[in-house]
C-alpha cells in the first residue's frame, strides 16, 4: 500500500476514495504517505502540478483532469522576499491544486455510478471544484450562502454548475451540502482529505523553484486549514524523504476577525464577531471543523501564527498592487503578516521569506479605489 486514509482521531484506516470523513467516528481523514519523495521521479517536461503525479498515487495517468494547474512563478520581490504567484491557476487560486487531485481521483468512479458532486463554498472553491467538474464531464451542485454574490459567483455559474442558494450560517450551508440524495456524493473541498492532500504539491514547488531548498519562512492566509495543512505536509514528506534539511517555519496568518487558529495556537479565548466584516472575504471559517488538526499539525513542525488587523491588511493590498502584484485582499493577509512579525523584530535578519500570494485581484469586491 502506497498511502493509506487514516482517521486523525481514532485511527480507522478508510479504503473509499469517496469517504470525506471517518465512516467509523466521524472525524477528519488524513492522507498518510508510504513512499519517499525522489527528484528522479518528476516528469521534467511536464509544467503543472502533474509533474509530480508519481506522488499522487491515487491518481491515474489517463484520467488526470487538466485546465494548467500549478507550476506557478515564484518571484524575488525584494533582498529578503519571494511570492508565489498562486493566483495564475487556471480560476486564479491555488484550490485548483485540490480540486485537479480529487476531481481527477473520482470522476470516472462518479460517472459509473451516474452521480454527480456537491460541494458548499462561497467563492473560490466553489469556482475551481466547478471548472474541474465542468472539464470532467461531471454534474455539480454547489451550495452557497444566500449573500453570496460577485465575480466568483458569476465563475461558479458560467461553469454550468447548478447553484443551490441557502439560508442561514455557513455551517448551514455545509449541512444541506452534506445531506445525502440519490446520486450525490459530496466532495466538500474543507472535509475531503484528497482535495487538501492536492495542495502538497505546493511545497515541492517551492522547494524546487529555490533550487531544493527550502525558504526560512512561508506565509500563508488560513481559514479552513486546507492550505496550511497541504503545505505542511508537503514540506514535511521532503524533509522525511532528505531532499531537503530542513522544514521552513510556516507562519499560519489570519485576520483579527476570524483568527481561531492564532488564538487557540496562542492558548487564548475567541469569540468571534457577527456579522463578519473583513475586506478578506475569503477567510470566514470562525470554527473550522479542521481545526484541532491544524493546531497539532503546526506545533509539531515548529511553526507560528500571526494575526492583523484591517488596516493592515487594507496597506499591504494596496502596496502589493502599487507595485503591480494584484492579488486579492484575503492574500494580502499573508504579506501583511510577515510585514508585522518584521516590525515586532520576529523574523530572523537575512532570512528568505515565501509568501503564498493565493488568490488573483479580479475578484476583488471589497474594496474600492
Ligand atoms: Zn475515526
Amino acid at each position: 500500500m502506497k498511502y493509506d486514509a487514516k482517521c486523525s482521531a481514532c485511527g480507522h484506516h478508510s479504503s473509499d476514495l469517496l469517504d470525506f470523513k471517518c465512516p467509523s467516528c466521524r472525524m477528519p481523514l488524513d492522507i498518510q504517505l508510504h513512499f519517499d519523495f525522489e527528484a528522479k521521479k518528476i516528469a521534467r517536461k511536464d509544467f503543472s502540478v502533474w509533474r509530480y503525479r508519481r506522488f499522487f498515487p491515487y491518481v491515474r495517468e489517463a484520467e488526470l483532469v487538466r485546465l494548467g494547474e500549478g507550476w506557478t512563478p515564484l518571484v524575488r520581490f525584494s533582498k529578503d522576499v519571494n511570492f508565489k504567484l498562486e493566483s495564475l491557476n487556471p480560476t486564479g487560486s491555488f484550490k485548483d491544486r485540490g480540486s485537479a487531485s480529487l476531481v481527477s481521483a473520482v470522476h470516472k468512479l462518479i460517472k459509473k455510478m451516474r452521480g454527480y458532486i456537491s460541494e458548499d463554498s462561497s467563492g473560490n472553491a466553489g469556482a475551481s471544484i466547478a471548472a474541474y467538474a465542468a472539464r470532467a464531464g461531471l454534474r455539480a451542485k454547489i451550495y452557497v450562502p444566500e449573500s453570496v454574490a460577485g465575480p466568483k459567483f458569476n465563475q461558479i455559474q458560467f461553469y454550468g454548475a447548478d447553484v443551490v442558494r441557502v439560508h442561514g450560517s455557513r455551517s448551514k450551508v455545509a449541512e444541506e451540502a452534506q445531506k445525502s440524495e440519490p446520486g450525490k456524493f459530496y466532495v466538500g473541498h474543507i472535509l475531503h482529505p484528497l482535495f487538501r492532500d492536492g495542495i502538497r504539491s505546493l511545497a515541492y514547488e517551492m522547494a524546487e523553484q529555490f533550487g531544493w531548498k527550502s525558504p526560512d519562512l512561508v506565509y500563508l492566509p488560513v481559514s479552513a486549514g486546507t492550505l496550511l495543512l497541504g503545505v505542511i505536509s508537503g514540506f514535511k514528506h521532503l524533509v522525511d524523504s532528505n531532499v531537503i534539511g530542513s522544514m521552513p517555519r510556516i507562519v499560519a496568518c489570519q485576520t483579527r476577525q476570524v483568527s481561531p487558529l492564532y488564538h487557540r495556537f496562542k492558548n487564548l479565548s475567541y469569540t468571534p464577531p457577527e456579522p463578519i466584516t473583513s475586506v478578506a472575504d475569503a477567510l470566514v471559517s470562525v470554527d473550522p471543523p479542521l481545526l484541532g488538526l491544524m493546531v497539532k499539525n503546526l506545533k509539531k513542525v515548529d511553526g507560528d501564527a500571526v494575526m492583523v488587523d484591517e488596516e493592515e491588511i487594507v496597506e499591504a493590498f494596496r502596496e502589493l498592487a502599487a507595485k503591480g502584484f494584484y492579488v486579492e485582499p484575503s492574500s494580502s493577509v499573508a504579506y501583511a503578516g510577515y510585514k508585522k512579525q518584521v516590525e515586532k523584530r520576529e523574523v530572523p535578519l537575512k532570512s528568505n521569506a515565501a509568501i503564498v500570494l493565493t488568490g488573483a485581484g479580479l475578484k476583488t469586491a471589497t474594496i474600492r479605489p
